[in-house]
């Protein structure tokens, strides 16, 4: 089967070009299949007495996969012409592109493939302007292209970009057939397209005239093929399809630069600068003063995660990391603009993090067994057609409960389609009425990594509820960035829970977790402001909510290590006038820390250690090695996306190699023979090397680095190598 793919810009004449062409070849005996590749619908409308058949993209919407049929899609017209059209959304919604990929993707399922036609022919949309119109290009459709085009420059110029689309897909083959000319009695119109086509190596395959026969049959709902046989008009195109039907010459497509298309068709280029390079335009003597460009970029360009600032490979996807963070405002519901596979990966992850809690600390959060999720639940046909009636009808249903919040985060596809969701509040007035509907436009990974999505759904959720009259109230603080999925976060809470409390402390809110829309709108109570982790992200979190909205920062994150957790109480107990009771409680610790040391040093005491890290602070660590007398042979450093730097107050009393590469390990290990290897980005060592994980989420507390100590003593009293593995009756 031939198979041959019309191109041409938008309103350029190719559809009734096609649909005369199909009438042609039909007259010639050929079994023709058009394909019309274009939302207008209209391409085969001429061949079915100017009916509209239904479209592929509105059967594939309203019927079960199990319900379909090719003979439901394919519509018999002139001389047996088997007619398809594609459909696609209305104009400004949807994806287009995506409906014709669907089509092609419908109409394979259905069998077309193995229907005996001797030539198809496929009208597609003017420019190439996505993947989605070019799959007509593609290797298994067309094996012939040729383009419409009048004098006009940017019907050219769309022929131009076609030729590059072309060019994309063919780096060797040629199946060019070349230009159609179709006058549009614009002036110097042949010579125009002749340049362009000796320009770009390409015959002109046929010029048909501007004639007022095509008016007439189209009034008639017909080709000119079918109402004026006997015209010369009918007859350019029985030659046409004949030199279709004996395929070629092919050329291979050769497109011109855009500087020279313009001085090949214009006979001049106005393009002189490289358009991504800024210059300084000459202000006109007269020409109206214009404003200052001292832009205020948004909340979510200015606070920015590690990766995305870096450009490094995104980790997760920002959606996920905004339905992380609103699923802890307990009372709000949260909906995912986007399929429910989104929402199912963002529910799976969240709830799973509350079960490993469980079973691996024994505290976990109730309402993450239940997060308050929902889907706008979009189909393929929603990516085509646009999914706003479907979040319309997901916001009513989730405001029937009445929540004061409803947040409409959004994946990749809803950004890719680019659905306003904005226009779907305005067209919710009964709801919003009651209940506040703040759209967290993520787009999945395109606006960045899951910590990108952590920001932006804090940045939007506090820019939105915050309310900055509340003033503070003595005794309160907020816990600020806890790390919604790691195992320990509730554990850890109630640690610093309790350290607060011996202190006469009360938490205000969790921002951003086990929260309510009313403890967010009165954040600003919380008089001093705690970072769980000081690292890019908690950072990030502590600069914004310091610079937007006056939040007084303790300098230290929560403490890990018995150090750090009684430099921490000092400075909160300084900052509330409490000091009187900090020497009471860290006695209380210091007793039990110094107990255990007693215990393990005589067993530790000596044993030579090496440490790969990404980069986390370690002194609790290192506090804990020095403490049991133990030998830090070297910490070598790896990049990582939490952190920036590495710090250490002990720094000097071990070799320290940043930017460290993982191949160096085993060499390394081979050369320091420590009894011990501690990593946070490996869990495997060599045979006969024993080695211990660093958590990238530690305890806080008092004991942190002894709970990692006892671990140290008992692996060090284990065989080194596994008996198991040399057992030849075992493997
Ligand atoms: S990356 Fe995009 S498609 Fe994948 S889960 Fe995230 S939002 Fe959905």
């Amino acid at each position: 089967m031939k198979q041959i793919a019309i191109y041409g810009k938008g309103g350029i004449g190719k559809s009734t070009i096609a649909a005369n062409l199909s009438a042609a070849l039909a007259l010639k005996g050929a079994r023709v299949l058009q394909i019309g590749c274009d939302p207008k619908h209209d391409s085969t409308r001429l061949l079915s007495n100017g009916t509209a058949i239904t479209t592929a993209l509105d059967y594939l919407r309203h019927t079960r996969p199990d319900e379909r049929h090719l003979r439901d899609v394919v519509h018999t017209g002139f001389k047996g012409v088997h007619c398809v059209e594609a459909g696609g959304p209305e104009p400004g919604v949807g994806c287009a592109g995506r409906g014709i990929l669907s089509t092609f993707e419908l109409l394979a399922q259905l069998g077309l493939q193995s229907v005996a036609y001797d030539i198809a022919l496929y009208d597609v949309l003017g420019d190439v302007v996505c993947g989605g119109f070019a799959v007509p290009l593609r290797r298994d459709y067309a094996n012939a292209v040729y383009i419409v085009t009048s004098g006009e420059f940017m019907s050219i110029y769309a022929a131009n970009n076609i030729l590059r689309g072309v060019q994309n897909y063919d780096s060797s083959e040629t199946r060019l057939g070349g230009l159609i000319l179709n006058r549009r009695g614009v002036e110097d119109e042949d010579e125009r397209v002749i340049r362009f086509a000796e320009a770009a190596h390409l015959p002109i395959a046929a010029t048909f005239p501007r004639s007022d026969q095509f008016t007439r049959a189209e009034r008639l709902g017909k080709t000119v093929v079918e109402a004026f046989p006997t015209t010369p008009l009918a007859g350019a195109f029985g030659a046409l399809a004949h030199v279709l039907l004996n395929s070629g010459p092919y050329v291979p497509a050769q497109p011109l630069a855009d500087d020279d298309l313009e001085r090949v068709v214009l006979g001049s280029s106005t393009r002189t600068v490289n358009p991504y390079r800024h210059r300084a335009l000459s202000q006109p003597a007269d020409a109206t003063p214009q404003p200052a460009l001292t832009p205020v970029p948004q909340l979510t360009a200015r606070y920015l995660s590690k990766s995305v600032r870096q450009r490094d490979p995104l980790q997760g996807c920002a959606f996920a990391g905004a339905v992380h963070t609103t699923l802890h405002i307990q009372d709000a519901i949260t909906i995912a603009h986007g399929p429910r596979s989104c929402s199912h990966i963002a529910h799976q992850t969240f709830t799973s993090s509350a079960r490993r809690a469980l079973t691996k600390y024994g505290v976990s959060l109730q309402h993450q067994f239940e997060p308050p999720l929902a889907s706008s639940d979009m189909s393929e046909s929603v990516v085509i057609f646009g999914g706003t009636d479907e979040l319309e009808s997901a916001i009513r249903a989730a405001a029937t409960s009445h929540p004061p919040v409803i947040f409409v985060v959004t994946t990749c596809p809803a950004g890719i389609i680019g659905d306003d969701i904005q226009v779907v509040i305005e067209r919710l007035p009964d709801v919003t009425a009651h209940t506040r509907i703040i759209p967290i436009l993520t787009d999945g990974n395109i606006n960045g990594d899951y910590s990108q999505g952590l920001i932006t759904a804090c940045l939007k959720g506090a820019a939105a509820l915050l309310d900055p009259d509340v003033t503070p109230e003595d005794d309160t603080v907020n816990i600020v960035a806890e790390k919604n999925l790691a195992n320990n976060t509730e554990a850890n809470f109630r640690v610093i829970h309790d350290l607060l409390a011996a202190l006469g402390l009360r938490v205000n809110c969790r921002f951003i977790r086990a929260t309510s829309v009313d403890e967010l709108r009165h954040f600003k109570r919380g008089r001093l402001n705690l970072l769980a982790y000081d690292d890019a992200y908690g950072r990030t979190f502590r600069d914004y909510l310091a610079e937007q909205h006056g939040a007084v920062f303790a300098s230290a994150a929560f403490p890990v290590g018995f150090h750090e957790t009684v430099q921490w109480l000092h400075e909160i107990a300084a900052f509330f006038a409490k000091t009187e009771q900090v020497n009471a409680i860290v006695a209380q610790h210091r007793t039990g820390y110094e107990a255990l040391v007693e215990n393990l040093r005589p067993a530790l005491a000596g044993k030579r250690i090496f440490i790969l890290t990404y980069g986390h602070r370690l002194d609790w660590i290192l506090q804990t090695a020095f403490d049991l007398e133990m030998e830090v042979l070297k910490v070598a450093v790896l990049n990582y996306a939490y952190d920036d730097r590495f710090f250490s107050r002990f720094e000097g009393r071990f070799a320290v190699e940043l930017n460290y590469a993982p191949e160096q390990r085993n060499g390394d290990i081979q050369a320091l023979q420590p009894d011990l290897v501690l990593s946070n980005f490996m869990l495997g060592v060599p045979e006969g090397v024993r080695g211990d994980i660093i958590p990238i989420c530690p305890d806080v507390g008092f004991h942190s680095g002894l709970l990692l100590a006892e671990r140290w003593y008992r692996l060090l009293k284990a065989p080194v190598s596994e008996g198991w593995r040399s057992d030849a009756s075992l493997l």
